[in-house]
Order: C-alpha cells, then structure tokens, then sequence
C-alpha cells in the first residue's frame, strides 16, 4: 500500500467588517446572525465528513482557521470550535494550529483565549508600515494597532507570528516598501508572507485605476520590490522557501507546505477548496445556500473533480515548482516531448536541474505560472 499522505485541515471564515477596495475573494459582513449561522452550518460539515470517515482514521498535521477574516468571530466561540475539531478528528501531537487575523480585531485578552484554547500560529495582515499605503486599497486599521497585535500575541504565548505584506501597492516606492520591511523585522516575526498586489476585476481598486483615481502598478518596479524583500530578509536570517513566504529556521508553514507537497487536505466553509486521496473539490460561494444545504444534511459541495494519476502529477509540478529548493526530477520528463520543453526551459535560464531536482531559476520564479503550464 502506497504512504499515505500527509492531512490538514482548513477553516475558511468567509466574514470581513468590511471590504478592501482590491479584494475579490468572496465574503459577507460580519454580524452577529451571519457568525451564527456559519457556525451552526460549518459544526454540521464537520459531523457529516465525519460520519463519511473521509479522512480515514489518519491524524491531521495541521489546522488552519483563514478567511476572510477569522478574527471577526469572538475568540470565545473561535476556542470552541477548535475543541470541536480536535474532538471530532486525530491530531498529531504537534498538530500547527493557524489563525489569521486582522490586527485591528484582536485584543490581549482575545489572544490568550486563543492561545489557551492550542492555536499556536497567528498570521497577521500587516500588508504595509507605511499608513499613507492604506489608502488607495482601503485596507483599515493603523500602523500602531499592528504592532500592538504582535505584542500582544506575544505576551498571550504565541511565538510563531507570521506578518503579511503587499508590495506594488499604488504611489508606493522602493524606498518606502524597504522601510515597511525593516519596520516590520523590528516586530521580530518568525514568517513573513510578501504579496505582489495584482489588479483583480471588478474591484474598487480596478475601478479607481481606470478612472485615474489611483495610479496603476508598475510591473517593473514590483520585481524590483520583490528583488529587494529577498535581500533585505535573507540579511536578516529569513529564508524563501516559497515564492511569496520567507521564514526563520524551523518556521516554515507546515500548512501551507501540504499545498505545494502534493499533501492532502479538507477545505470546510462557504467557497472552502479540498484535496483529498486524488479528488479535488470545492465548496459553494454563497453563505445562504451553504447552510440551506446543510441543514438538508447535503454536503454544500459545488465541484468535484476526481483527477488521474498521470493529472495529480501534472499538479504536483505545478505546485511544487513554487518551492525555492523544486520538485523531484521524477516528477518531470515522463516523456520525450516534455523532455524536450524542458530542455528548452533549461537553455532559456528559466529551469535548472541539480542532483535529484529541478527548481526554478531567479528568472523562472517571475514566470512560475507559465513555466508550469508550459510543461503540460
Ligand atoms: S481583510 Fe482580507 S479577505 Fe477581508 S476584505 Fe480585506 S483583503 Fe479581503
């Protein structure tokens, strides 16, 4: 029997106070009714997942509460329905249990709650230490409520914190994004994510753009930024292992890991993605039609795709690529004609085989996506 593969699970909270002008994900506002009812519905997903044994007695390596924004749900209720999974499913004993949250929806007493309750990473979104950068992409919230969440987190026990960051972001140089870095290691996180901004349609962000409202990104200048988080973090003790993620020795997200390892993982909430034994799936993107379905003991389940095994190598690549030290040269060069693009990747300085691997070059790593296509 093949090992099995490593298992964690998401929470995705699809509440927000309030939406920032370049994000499309989908979500509702928090209020009281809506945490109710997405909590009430998402205990039900649990139990039927449960009672279908799909995670075959295997233990989860990790829990991610993301969203959305998870922190909009009171700490008490968050602690709660940690309880619930943890009596619901095998966890390992190190089990890594993320929350993301919005600096500006924490308070000390909230973190130790959480932290008491085994959450033992917090991801928070900085996204810049800059205010004047706030602006233009409607994020809320202040620079020094940042800085008081890590130190709050901190005092409440948590002592793996990641800081998310945006780069590209309108009017904002490569001077000002280098400050925002060297403020934001005076935090002493131990993972920090940096985001390119991209121009998603229908945004108010994208809106503003075409109008002339707010200037639009410069793709040069955005390399240039992500050229220098490398420096700057590498200086300061950080490795990239991922083309976004940068963390200190031994704090690479074991969650986020499962995704460009070809691990498994269960997806639970409104719009929620699953990987689970070569099938992938995903959930519904309407809170409203979630839970009716739910309540009919319907799994809210819009798309199921179950993939071949020569489509979960395909995907394997493509994800794995992301990671700074490649995949497994068996992933690649199955046959003659992907041999020979891969070659020709090799020759364009976008590809590099070493020993048993094959990663992306500083080059390729621009182009990751279309590297990976190329492959397939
Ligand atoms: S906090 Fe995050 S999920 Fe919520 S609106 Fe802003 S970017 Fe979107």
């Amino acid at each position: 029997m093949p090992p099995q593969r490593d298992i964690g699970l998401y929470i995705h909270v699809p509440l927000c106070r309030q939406r920032c002008h370049f994000c499309a994900f989908y979500l509702e506002i928090a209020t009281p009714a809506r945490i109710e009812s997405f909590l009430s519905a998402l205990e039900r997903e649990l139990t039927l997942y449960h009672q279908q044994n799909l995670l075959d007695e295997r233990a989860l390596q990790s829990i991610y509460f993301g969203g959305g924004t998870p922190t909009t749900i009171p700490s008490q209720q968050l602690a709660a329905l940690l309880d619930r999974i943890r009596n619901t499913y095998l966890v390992t004993p190190d089990v890594e249990v993320t929350v993301e949250a919005h600096p500006s929806t924490v308070t000390l007493s909230d973190l130790r709650v959480l932290a008491e309750a085994g959450f033992n990473r917090i991801s928070l979104g900085a996204e810049s230490m800059a205010p004047q950068d706030f602006i233009p992409i409607g994020r809320p919230g202040t620079i020094s409520e940042t800085e008081q969440a890590v130190a709050n987190a901190r005092t409440a026990g948590f002592s793996n914190i990641n800081l998310d960051l945006m780069y590209g972001l309108p009017g904002q140089s490569l001077a000002s994004w280098t400050a925002t870095l060297q403020s934001l290691l005076a935090l002493d996180p131990t993972h920090i994510s940096c985001y390119a901004l991209t121009i998603e349609d229908h945004t108010k962000l994208a809106r503003d753009i075409a109008t002339g409202l707010v200037p639009a990104p410069d793709e040069a200048l955005q390399i240039e930024m992500g050229e220098a988080a490398e420096t700057v973090l590498a200086s300061a003790g950080f490795t990239r292992y991922e083309i976004s993620n940068y963390a200190k020795p031994g704090n690479a997200c074991r969650h986020n890991l499962l995704y460009w390892t070809d691990g498994d993982y269960l997806g639970l909430g409104p719009s929620a993605q699953s990987y689970v034994a070569g099938s992938r799936f995903g959930n519904i993107a309407h809170l409203d039609t979630y839970t009716s379905q739910l309540e009919n003991d319907q799994l809210p389940v819009a798309d199921r795709l179950p993939l071949s095994v020569e489509e979960q190598r395909r995907d394997a690549l493509i994800f794995g690529l992301r990671l700074l030290n490649g995949i497994p040269n068996s992933l690649t060069a199955d046959d003659q004609g992907q041999r020979e693009i891969l070659n020709q990747l090799i020759a364009k300085g976008l590809i590099v085989e070493e020993g048993t691997r094959t990663r992306l070059t500083p080059l390729g790593r621009r182009f990751a996506d279309s590297v990976a296509s190329e492959l397939f």
